[in-house]
Parts: C-alpha cells; structure tokens; sequence
C-alpha cells in the first residue's frame, strides 16, 4: 500500500508525510472514518513510508528492503491485530493464525469492510472479536527487541473490538510505550473505544472522499461515461465501497429488479397466470430474501415517486434501476404512493409471521392491479 493507492485525502496524506519527514511520530494513533473513505489503506501507507530508507518526498521508494518485506505484509516489525472468529478445532485463535488468509486479503484490494474479511474467513454467523487471548501476543510481541525497522508498528484494525481485558492491556502500552513503537489504530465506531484509549491517543478523522476524487476515480478505472460517474459518486457519498457497488447492481439486485419488473407488469396487464407464477417463484426463495425482496421493493416505489421531481440529487438509484424508472415512474403518484408501501409493508410483515409464502405474494399481486392504475 503506497499513498498514490489512496483515492483523494491530500490533506491527511500530507499530514502523515509530513509527520514522517519531521520525525515528530506521536506513539498512539487513532484514526477514524465513517466506512469506505480510506483510513486503513491510509494507516498502511503511512507505515511504510515511516520505514522506508529511501523515502520520496510523496512516497516510499517501493525497493528499499524495508519497502520490499512491506510488499508482502510480512516485515518482522509489523504487526497487525485485527477481529476474528476463532475456530478451536481448527488451532485459530489469535490474529496471527489467520495470517495465511490476512495477508493475500490485504494485497487483493486496497478498500475493504468488516463483512469483506468475515467472508474471506468464512466466519458464517459468528460475531467477529479481539479475543482477550491476543493481549498476551501484543505484550509478547512488544516486549521482543525490534529486529531492523525505524519504528515498530502495531497497527490495529478496529479497536472497538477488543476484548475489555485486551483493551485494558493495550492502555498499560499505550501509557508506558516501549521504545520506537507506534500504535496506529483504524476504527469505524470510536465511541465504543475505551475512553481511557481515546484520551490517549491523538485521533486523526478520516473525512468521506471528496466527490471529485471519487469521479476521476471512476472515470479511470471503469471507464464509465462523466455523467455516470458524478451519479456513482452521488450515491457513494464519499465511500469507496459504495461506489463500486452503485457501479454494478450486484447479481441479487438485478435478480430482484427482474422480479420487481415482472410483478409490476403481471399487475398491470391482469396476467392471472404470470402473477401466480411469479409468486411461486418468490415463495421458493429463504425468508431472509424474501424479505430483503420486499424491503427494495419499499426502496424503488420511494425512488420512483421522488424521480418524478426530476431532481437528481435527492435521487438513489443506479443506472439500471434509474433505466426502469423512465417508463415505471409516471405510475407512482401521490395518489397511490401511500397505498403502494403500505401493501408492501403489510407482506413484509406477514412473510415475518409466517403467513404462507405464495399467498402473500398472490395477494400483493391482486392488490397492485388496483392501485397501479390510480
Ligand atoms: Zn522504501
């Protein structure tokens, strides 16, 4: 992770370059951003450039040996500590168990979430944690002498999952530091971050992207048209993540619109037959997608309605949604608008009651032919 890997925050990348350059290396640092605005990439970075023997006046050199072991994640100075599940059958109980899965996550991509790394860990429902048993491995880790860095980095993704026993360890550190070693901690929810740890540390806010970085972004590395990218980073307000998932409806999205379209014009042509196929099909879907289903059902009649404002900004839909509304949106009107979400509303409801699946759906359906004729 270089700083030119960082999408926008010239002013934080500056601060940071220039913390390096002057030397002046506060021990504990906090950054935090809202999701998806680069605080980790940024901790990353400014790792690396603190490292490296040959800095640029922008970045680290990238050849350095230094920069070369942080190409791989594996430099003996650099530790991580971040939230995991542990699995006792299968020996994972701390942070550095899982560094055959960490370190090619950390080189596939440069944004990422809590619900990416729970994936590539196939976590399944367990809640993600820092286990007290890791604050032993911070204190022995710390407690070793630093074998060839400039500064020892302790970097710790989402604090606000620390353990309490772990967090009251890592506050003894943070107020006796051991010699050139830096605490860079990168959370999302800093309010759940003992106190005692906040006071401590000098907290960096990670502001969301600016829409401008987001745009050129997108306009280099998807090639989408200038229009379409100021509406990508509308959507995103200022999180990667967002963005790139505004950019392609992801594959339930679509399936859903499909569904949504088909149900619509059932309703609307009095397609007997095509409703009560329909309905079977969303009757053979989990309850969870069910309800998902009708929950952006909820979202799409709400955008339709306010698309006919013709006013973009208030507007969030993607470009295939947005494609539909052309033709759908001249059919939610305030005289049915109401009506619509509260039929809605109403199967969401029953789906969580247990009501039999195709009748709720069957029933939607006959509902609509009425009101979408209004
Ligand atoms: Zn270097």
């Amino acid at each position: 992770m270089y700083f030119k890997d960082i999408i926008g925050q010239e002013d934080v990348k500056q601060k940071l370059i220039e913390s390096a350059c002057k030397g002046i290396v506060p021990h504990a640092q906090l950054l935090c951003e809202t999701g998806g605005a680069g605080a980790f990439p940024l901790a990353l970075a400014y790792a690396r450039y603190l490292n490296c023997t040959n800095r640029g006046d922008a970045d680290a050199c990238g050849r350095c040996p230094s920069c070369v072991k942080y190409n791989e994640y594996a430099h003996p100075d650099l530790h991580f500590v971040y939230p995991i599940v542990a699995k006792k059958d299968k020996k994972k109980e701390v942070c550095d168990d899982y560094l055959a899965e960490w370190r090619p996550f950390l080189r596939s991509r440069t944004y990422f979430n809590l619900d990416n790394w729970l994936e590539a860990i196939d976590a399944g429902n367990s809640q993600p944690l820092i286990y007290s048993k890791e604050s032993d491995e911070i204190v022995r880790k710390l407690s070793l002498r630093i074998y060839e860095a400039e500064y020892r980095i302790l970097l710790i993704w989402l604090p606000e999952k620390l353990h309490p026993t772990c967090a009251n360890k890592l506050l003894k550190i943070i107020e006796e530091p051991p010699q050139n070693t830096v605490i860079l901690m990168v959370s999302e929810q800093p309010d759940l971050i003992l106190g005692t740890i906040q006071s401590r540390s000098q907290r960096i806010t990670i502001r969301p992207i600016a829409q401008e970085a987001i745009v050129a972004s997108m306009l280099s590395q998807y090639g989408i048209s200038p229009d379409d990218a100021r509406h990508v980073a509308h959507l995103s307000g200022g999180n990667y993540l967002k963005a790139v998932e505004a950019i392609s409806l992801g594959e339930e999205k679509e399936y859903f619109l499909e569904l949504f379209k088909s149900m619509m014009r059932n309703s609307w042509a009095r397609n007997v037959k095509g409703m009560k196929a329909t309905a079977d099909e969303l009757a053979s879907l989990g309850r969870e997608r069910q309800k998902g289903f009708l929950s952006y059902c909820q979202h799409l009649i709400r955008e339709n309605f306010v698309y006919r404002f013709q006013a973009p900004e208030l507007n969030y839909m993607n470009a295939p949604e947005a494609g539909f509304s052309v033709k759908f949106s001249p059919f939610v009107n305030e005289r049915n608008v109401f009506d619509l979400m509260d039929e809605l509303a109403k199967a969401e409801l029953h789906i969580t009651q247990n009501v039999n699946a195709k009748m709720v759906f069957f029933d939607l359906s006959l509902q609509l032919t009425v009101l979408i004729k209004k």
